[in-house]
C-alpha cells in the first residue's frame, strides 16, 4: 500500500468490513444501500411512482439482492448520457435445501445445494455458519423478510482422515455434491426431530416463534474474519472478493466523486451472476433498463430519449480478473500475465465472453491514465475456455458500449480469496475519475 497509504488503508478496511458483514447478496445489498444512504441517497420503491429531481440521488432494490443507484445529471440524459458501472452481489457458495435437516449415523446434518462454480474442497474443515433471508408470517398473514447471520462457528464439513483416504494427495480430493458436502450441525437427540432443530435455532437467533417461520433462503459461510496480509499488508485475504470488491470500489468511486456532473451516473449491482444471470433480478433482467427508462420518463419522447442517451453512454462491467499464479504460470497466455497490485485489468475475448472492444477499452485506459493508475490486459489462452461476466449480457440487452474490467486476484471462487490492497485503492481512483470527468 505505497500510494496514498492512509487513504488506501481506509478503502481496504472499508471493503473488508463490507465483506465480513455480507455473507449473502441480501446482506451485501442492504450494506451497500446503507453506505449510499449515508451519502445522501434516497430509497425508491419499484412499486411507487417516481418523481426525480435534477441532481437527485436515489437507490432502488429488487428482491433485496440487486441494487441500482443513480445521481441524476445536471443535463438531461439525451444531452450528457449515462455513466454506468455494473457488478454482481453474489458469490459461489453452498445453500440449504428446502427440507435440509436429517439424521444419519447419529448426527444431524443439513442438505446443501451447490450455488455457482464453487471450489468445493476449500469448504472442508472450515468454521462454517448460516446466513441469509428468513421469511416469516406477519400478523395479517403476509410474508415478511428478516436477515439472519449467525456469528459463530456452527457447522463443519469434515474431511475424511488421510488414514481412510490414502491416495488423496496423489489423486486429489474428489467430492460428490450429494453425498460428501452436507455439513454436521450437531449430534442427534432422541427427543428432538431434526426438522425442529434448525427452525428452533433460527427462531432463537431472530427472537421469533419457530411456528412463524415459513421459508428460508439460507447459505453457508466461513466465520473467519477477512484480513490484511503480507509483510507490508499488500494483500487482502477474504471471502467474496469476487465480486464485492468491485461493488465496493464502484460505490466509493461514486460517493467520493463531485456532487455534480452533466451525465447521469448509475451503479447496477446484480444477483445471480454466478448462475447465468437469467433471473428477475439478474443481469439478464430488465432491472437496469427499467430504471433508465424511468429516468427519462418526463421527456417528450421517452423512447427516443433513452435511445439517444444510450448511444452516448458507456457501461463499465467490473468483475475480478485472474492474476498470474506463479505455480501454474503456464495456464496463462504468455503475453498477458496480470500481476497483483499492478493495476486494474481490461479483459478481452474474441468470442465475446467479455464485451470489451477497441473503443471501450481505450475509454477505460484513458481514464486510468488520467487517474495516474497503471492498467493491465487479459486474454485467456487460445486452447482454453473463457469465463464471462454481466458485460456481454448487459451490452446485448441495452445495446450499450461496454468494457469488461476488474482487479487481479488469486484463489477465485475459493472460500477464502486473495487480492491486492493497492489495487483496490487504485480502482476507486479510476472510478472516481470516471464519475468526475466531463464527457469528451
Ligand atoms: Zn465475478
Amino acid at each position: 500500500m505505497k500510494r496514498n497509504a492512509k487513504n488506501y488503508r481506509k478503502y481496504a478496511e472499508s471493503l473488508l468490513e463490507l465483506i465480513d458483514a455480507s455473507p449473502t447478496p441480501f446482506h451485501a445489498t442492504r450494506k451497500l444501500a446503507a453506505l449510499l444512504k449515508a451519502g445522501g441517497f434516497v430509497e425508491l420503491q419499484e412499486a411507487d411512482a417516481w418523481s426525480l429531481k435534477k441532481g437527485g440521488r436515489y437507490t432502488v432494490t429488487r428482491n433485496d439482492s440487486s441494487l441500482v443507484a443513480f445521481v441524476m445529471g445536471s443535463k438531461p440524459p439525451e444531452q450528457a448520457g449515462f455513466k454506468i458501472i455494473g457488478a454482481h452481489t453474489d458469490s459461489p457458495n453452498l445453500r440449504l435445501k428446502p427440507n435440509p435437516a436429517y439424521e444419519k449415523s447419529g448426527y444431524v446434518q443439513l442438505g446443501v445445494e451447490v450455488y455457482g462454480g464453487v471450489l468445493l474442497t476449500t469448504w472442508t474443515d472450515r468454521d462454517l455458519s448460516l446466513a441469509g433471508r428468513v421469511v416469516l408470517q406477519s400478523k395479517k398473514g403476509e410474508p415478511v423478510s428478516r436477515l439472519l447471520k449467525i456469528d459463530r462457528s456452527l457447522l463443519r464439513i469434515p474431511q475424511l482422515a488421510i488414514h481412510l483416504n490414502r491416495e488423496v494427495n496423489e489423486k486429489g480430493l474428489l467430492l460428490n455434491m450429494q453425498t460428501h458436502l452436507p455439513p454436521i450441525l450437531q449430534m442427534a437427540e432422541t427427543d428432538l426431530s431434526s426438522e425442529n432443530v434448525l427452525k428452533d435455532l433460527v427462531a432463537r437467533e431472530l427472537n421469533c416463534q419457530a411456528s412463524g417461520i415459513v421459508s428460508l433462503d439460507l447459505a453457508l459461510y466461513d466465520v473467519q474474519a477477512s484480513a490484511f496480509a503480507g509483510p507490508n499488508e499488500e494483500f487482502l485475504f477474504a471471502p467474496r472478493l469476487d465480486n464485492l470488491a468491485s461493488c465496493h470500489a464502484a460505490t466509493l468511486g461514486l460517493l467520493e466523486a463531485s456532487n455534480q456532473d452533466d451525465a447521469t451516473r448509475v451503479l447496477a449491482f446484480y444477483d445471480h451472476e454466478e448462475v447465468g444471470s437469467e433471473t428477475a433480478q439478474g443481469g439478464g433482467s430488465p432491472f437496469l433498463k427499467d430504471a433508465l427508462e424511468r429516468m427519462v420518463m418526463d421527456s417528450k419522447n421517452p423512447r427516443e430519449t433513452l435511445m439517444r442517451a444510450i448511444a452516448q453512454s458507456i457501461f463499465i462491467s467490473a468483475d475480478m480478473a485472474h492474476a498470474v499464479h506463479p505455480n501454474y504460470a503456464d495456464k496463462h497466455e504468455g503475453q498477458h500475465l496480470p500481476l497483483i497490485n499492478a493495476g486494474p485489468v481490461i479483459k478481452t475475448n474474441a468470442g465475446q465472453r467479455y464485451a470489451t472492444e477497441g473503443v471501450s477499452s481505450a475509454h477505460f485506459e484513458l481514464l486510468c491514465r488520467r487517474a495516474g493508475v497503471n492498467v493491465q490486459k487479459f486474454v485467456v489462452r487460445s486452447d482454453m475456455g473463457c469465463g464471462s461476466t454481466i458485460g456481454p449480457i448487459t451490452a446485448a440487452n441495452l445495446g450499450i458500449r461496454t468494457v469488461d474490467v476488474g482487479n487481479p486476484m488469486l484463489s477465485m471462487h475459493s472460500i477464502r480469496e486473495m487480492a491486492g490492497s493497492q489495487d483496490h485503492g487504485d480502482l476507486i481512483q479510476v472510478f472516481k475519475e470516471y464519475f468526475n470527468s466531463e464527457k469528451d
